[in-house]
């Protein structure tokens, strides 16, 4: 039986966008696939009254099982308001949608927005599939996010070797024609922890850090002077932060030269018309730092909730440090 969005309390994106582009931040997209996740991503959010997305893959959606996500995304609502938001604003998203039917199951299994992902299809093919996800989803008043250009990097079923930037001159057009509510744009931001290969970096003469290439901003001023006012979304924007990657290999990991974006960019980015930034591999990273750390010093334990606990602490502190200090989304709820 279908179920609305609505009935779960959750809400699309539609105006939270609005009020980011106008307020210069953007809405966090955290991906999830487990209880500490969501627990983790509610409890940052809510004590810091910021709107959030729940994201979640279709390897996901089948990790979690589709009938215990809508559920879970009905308790996460419950429990932002038993954590004193009266209001809380969350949006339960399909992250790189595939195909039509798996966006329409999601849309009638209360997901409150949906993103087609025809971005490795010819431009024509694209639009085609878009325009057919959006005519089925604003029916139900569920927002679809669309993608023109190619991300480099591995994220669950997508991955490409090579990115290609969105082209500004498509834009218009393309957002006119499938009537999608945002666009996902490639300039220089990748899937994974891996987003860079050291050949493509410069080393940070201090700490030897590798230092990645910097974002096309020049590319997003152009897509904004094309599209005024219209939701931008980045997709691989985690930074994949040196602590907990320090800690995954002391502890017996092995994640050698793993980089991310750089935090500047995406607070600069944040500011412009990008309005929804995508974060999934430092959620994964803060997740196993916490556990490899504590089994290794704690070989004792066997009791999930021994590590799950400090696992879950490192990534409520990751999430409210993305909230305040990058994004700046907090304080923005409605009311
Ligand atoms: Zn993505």
């Amino acid at each position: 039986m279908a179920v609305s969005y609505k009935d779960l309390g959750l809400v699309n994106t539609r105006e939270m966008f609005k009020r980011a582009i106008k307020g210069g931040y953007a809405i966090p997209a955290f991906n999830f696939n487990n209880l500490e996740q969501l627990q983790a991503i509610i409890t940052a959010s809510s004590e810091l009254k910021s709107p959030v997305i729940l994201q979640v893959s279709k390897g996901a959606r089948n990790y979690a099982n589709p009938t215990l996500l809508r559920y879970m995304a009905e308790g996460a609502v419950a429990y932002a308001k038993e954590l004193g938001c009266a209001h809380p604003e969350i949006v339960l998203h399909l992250d790189h949608g595939d195909s039509f039917e798996l966006c329409k199951s999601c849309v009638d299994m209360g997901f409150s927005s949906v993103m087609i992902d025809g971005s490795a299809l010819p431009y024509e093919e694209n639009i085609a599939l878009t325009k057919k996800v959006v005519e089925y989803a604003h029916q139900f008043d569920v927002t679809v996010e669309a993608e023109l250009g190619v991300l480099a990097g591995v994220e669950d079923e997508v991955a490409s070797e090579v990115s290609h930037y969105t082209k500004p001159e498509e834009v218009v057009d393309f957002a006119t024609r499938t009537g999608c509510d945002s666009l996902a744009i490639s300039i220089g931001t990748s899937h994974g922890a891996y987003k860079f290969t050291p050949e493509q970096c410069t080393r940070d003469p201090k700490t030897g850090r590798l230092v990645p290439p910097p974002l096309a901003f020049d590319v997003l001023a152009e897509i904004e002077k094309q599209l005024p006012g219209f939701p931008i979304v980045l997709h691989g924007s985690s930074s994949v932060p040196q602590e907990y990657v320090d800690i995954i290999n002391k502890f017996g990991g092995k994640l050698p030269n793993a980089v991310g974006i750089p935090e500047e960019q995406l607070r600069k980015a944040s500011k412009s018309a990008v309005c929804k930034i995508n974060i999934d591999s430092d959620s994964r990273l803060a997740y196993t730092a916490g556990v490899r750390e504590t089994l290794a010093e704690h070989p004792d334990y066997f009791d999930p909730r021994q590590y799950g606990k400090v696992a879950r602490n490192y990534m409520i502190d990751m999430y409210k440090h993305k909230i305040t200090d990058v994004l700046g989304s907090e304080n923005k709820l409605a009311e």
